[in-house]
């Protein structure tokens, strides 16, 4: 008899960088037979050394997820049903065109969500697909937590990517605001392993200063908690530059002759001392004292503020305030204080000319019911329930959603909820059938992450470390499934009136033209006046996002400028194209960060405008808080290792075990409320109430409850099998969309004054 021949099934190792956070991190992947049979960390990774945390390895779990949609899905007789591409664009055009021949363009709202940062197809084809869309009425996850800095940095440095970042592996002492990056791994300052770093910050001498209202996972590390009230931190941080100021203690080094207005700016934040604001920032004035003496005597330190600054009321001051302390103590721009990243492709501050360019405007135009000021084309969220729920001329009819889960995330979202119920058309571009998709018409699935090319043009940008890695697709996608960019090219080429079955080529060959017309026209770059036809031959025979990165790392500061550079951009490493980027799997280090005022700068004086009018004209409205009533209690949001706002709680291995969406009350407001552990609570709000497990903890300080955000997964016609049976609450139905940050407009999501009861005790008073 025959000997019988075992043969193992083919196996392959993969690299790429998990999309799922900021952080950036390399993957190794195991793939079997086209499976994927192991994920874990890539030691090899240039910037990430082996590190990921426990979301990263379940990518595997969300590629095989069954409620992961695979093919369109288009409403029928009320049931969304699957069905072919080419009859999901033919619904997408039936229901869209006549709304905009009818309407107008702004009848038709578009709502772009937060995972389109990490998504290339969403970075590169959002733009031309608005553009097209042609509408007003354009809103984004920016407005829900990001704004503030945003608008902060373009009226400080030009760019709304201008961001300058904690120099985390050389400082010497870090002052973190309103962020927990042990449980995020940090936003907009891309940084994988941040807890190692701070770790090691510490090892060699350094001081780690938390500043929030609860003890979160960061802050139990810390040499210093200040436990300050929520929303209160452009308070403490105007005191801090006082109290530095007023013991002559303002110097700014080298960024010095690059600021522009430092002495008004003190001027005119001299009443918000220690002594003024204590009581409002709920934190003794010695305690901020002894924050600027530890700041003035810190050889090297950053200031690093985040969500708890952004999405709080004064989120703007406070995002410019973080810069100006990080200036005043002479840490901007230095080594081992807050530093400018500078990105491999992309980047607006490093095309044009070097140190120029226009003044950063908002209110372009307004929203039409409550007349919110728009800013970098967009909207605030808070106010899209509005838009589309208030009638009149002008309303929104039909929703376009590229991602995310605004039902979920945004303000007042049970009246988002509701509102989408109304509209008269609604095409979704999302992998999930989730609280918010489910009103839907139209759902287009995008190939799942393992299917797709990668790379961060966005955290790039935001990166404590200067590297570029290019990741290509781990699994081919069904031949029936478009590309994601392709599913955009062709929603645009429908909202243009170029048809259903237009062909998605048209809109990369002109995503690319226009690319290469700005490139040979900016005297600053490196091929200027060349034939822009030359160059896209060069560009070879790719299509899609990987033509575009090859072009914009080729444009790039480190790239080959086609043939302009020569000169390795890091030892072995020629100068950069996507050819060049595929040789090195693990990435490409291109160096820790370095000084880079004042080219960077695209202001209009060319200088840091600390006294930028967007700032002055709203410091009234802060100095006008201080010794506003304190509400019974505030609410304020938490976060978790294992969630990433609603998007990974559909993974089993991610949300079992306790449930983590219960409310955070201290034990002296627990007997104050009757709120006993573990026990149902009622929290109400302006605009909702929820009933929620309350936990009695001194994690929150006296007047704080604390509750996750991303839950509330109890929505009927969901698909989301895992989270609908661990459903835990909806945040955001208890914040308020009246309430913004003025100047950016952006949502409020901390501070939320509610009451809180025991559910017996609620319905003690009823009965
Ligand atoms: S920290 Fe972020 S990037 Fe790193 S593995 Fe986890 S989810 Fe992925």
């Amino acid at each position: 008899m025959a000997a019988m021949t075992v043969t193992s099934p083919p196996e392959r190792t993969a690299f790429r960088t998990c999309p799922l956070c900021e952080a950036t991190c390399g993957l190794e992947l195991t793939v079997v037979d086209d499976e994927v049979t192991r994920i874990r960390g890539d030691r090899l990774d240039v910037f990430s050394h082996g590190f990921v945390c426990p979301k990263g390895s379940t990518l595997r779990q969300l590629h095989a997820d069954p409620d992961r949609l695979r093919r369109p899905l288009v409403r029928r007789d009320g049931e969304l049903v699957e069905v072919g591409w080419e009859e999901a664009f033919a619904e997408v055009e039936a229901l869209l065109g006549p709304v905009i021949a009818e309407h107008g363009r702004d009848a038709v709202g578009a709502y772009v969500g937060n995972p389109n940062a990490h998504n290339l197809a969403g970075l590169l084809y959002l733009k031309p697909l608005l553009k097209a869309l042609g509408s007003r009425n354009v809103f984004s996850a920016s407005t829900v937590d990001q704004r503030p800095k945003e608008l902060a940095c373009a009226w400080l440095y030009g760019t709304a990517l201008t961001v300058a970042v904690p120099d985390l592996d050389r400082t010497d002492l870090l002052v973190v605001l309103g962020a927990n990056p042990y449980a995020s791994n940090g936003s907009l300052a891309t940084a994988p392993d941040w807890p190692g770093r701070i770790e090691a910050m510490r090892a060699r001498g350094g001081r780690l200063v938390v500043v929030d209202p609860r003890r979160s996972r960061t802050a139990e590390e810390a040499d210093v908690h200040l436990a300050i009230r929520p929303g209160t931190d452009a308070l403490l941080l105007a005191a801090t530059i006082t109290a530095l100021a007023r013991t002559g203690r303002i110097d700014p080094g080298a960024a010095g002759p690059h600021l522009r207005g430092l002495d008004s700016v003190l001027d005119a934040l001299a009443p918000l001392t220690p002594e003024a604001v204590a009581a409002d920032v709920g934190v003794d004035a010695a305690a901020i004292e002894a924050l600027a003496d530890e700041l003035a005597a810190a050889p090297r330190a950053a200031v690093y503020g985040r969500i708890g600054t952004t999405t709080a009321e004064f989120g703007t001051l406070a995002s410019w305030l973080v810069d100006v302390l990080n200036a005043v103590t002479g840490n901007l721009d230095v080594t081992g204080g807050a530093m400018f990243p500078k990105a491999v492709a992309g980047a607006a501050n490093t095309r044009g000319e070097p140190g120029r360019g226009r003044a950063t405007r908002i209110g372009r135009h307004r929203s039409r019911v409550s007349g919110r000021a728009e800013t970098m084309g967009e909207l605030p969220v808070a106010c899209l329930a509005e838009e589309i729920d208030t009638d009149g001329p002008g309303r929104i009819r039909a929703l376009i959603t590229v991602a995310g889960n605004p039902v979920l995330s945004t303000p007042n979202a049970g009246r988002l909820d509701a509102a989408l119920a109304t509209l008269d058309a609604y095409v979704a571009v999302d992998c999930y059938l989730n609280e918010t998709t489910r009103h839907a018409d139209v759902v287009l699935p995008p190939p799942s992450p393992l299917e797709k090319d990668h790379f961060d043009l966005a955290f790039h940008q935001l990166a404590i470390r200067n590297t570029a890695n290019w990741s290509p697709a781990v699994l081919e996608a069904d031949p029936d499934q478009p590309a994601e960019w392709e599913v955009l090219a062709r929603l645009a080429l429908v909202l243009q009136g170029m048809g259903a079955d237009a062909d998605p080529a048209i809109v990369d060959d002109l995503v690319v033209g226009a690319l290469l017309a700005s490139a040979v026209g900016d005297p600053h770059g490196p091929v200027h006046g060349r034939d822009p036809d030359e160059l896209r031959v060069a560009l070879g025979d790719r299509r899609g996002p990987a033509r575009l990165v090859d072009l914009l790392v080729r444009l790039g500061p480190y790239g080959d400028g086609f043939g302009a550079r020569t000169d390795p951009v890091a030892p072995g490493v020629a100068p950069l194209s996507l050819d060049v980027l595929l040789e090195h799997p693990h990435g490409v280090d291109l160096g820790a960060l370095e000084p880079r005022l004042p080219e960077i700068l695209r202001t209009e004086s060319g200088q840091v405008e600390l006294d930028a009018a967007g700032f002055l004209d709203d410091l009234p409205r802060l100095l006008a808080a201080v010794g506003r009533p304190v509400p019974e209690a505030v609410l304020v949001g938490r976060r978790d290792l294992r969630s990433n706002n609603s998007w990974m709680h559909n993974i089993e291995v991610l949300v079992k075990g306790r449930p983590r969406c219960t409310l955070h009350v201290h034990p002296d407001d627990a007997a104050r409320w009757g709120v006993v552990d573990g026990a149902l609570v009622r929290v109400a709000a302006r605009v909702g109430a929820v009933e929620v497990v309350g936990e009695v903890t001194d994690a929150v300080r006296p007047g704080v409850v604390s509750l996750p955000h991303g839950w509330g997964h109890d929505a009927a016609g969901a698909r989301l099998g895992v989270a609908g049976a661990r459903p835990g609450v909806n945040s955001n139905l208890l914040t308020d969309d009246a309430v913004v940050d003025e100047p950016s407009g952006n949502a409020v999501l901390n501070g939320i004054p509610v009451t809180v009861r025991a559910v017996e005790a609620v319905e003690a008073v009823v009965t």
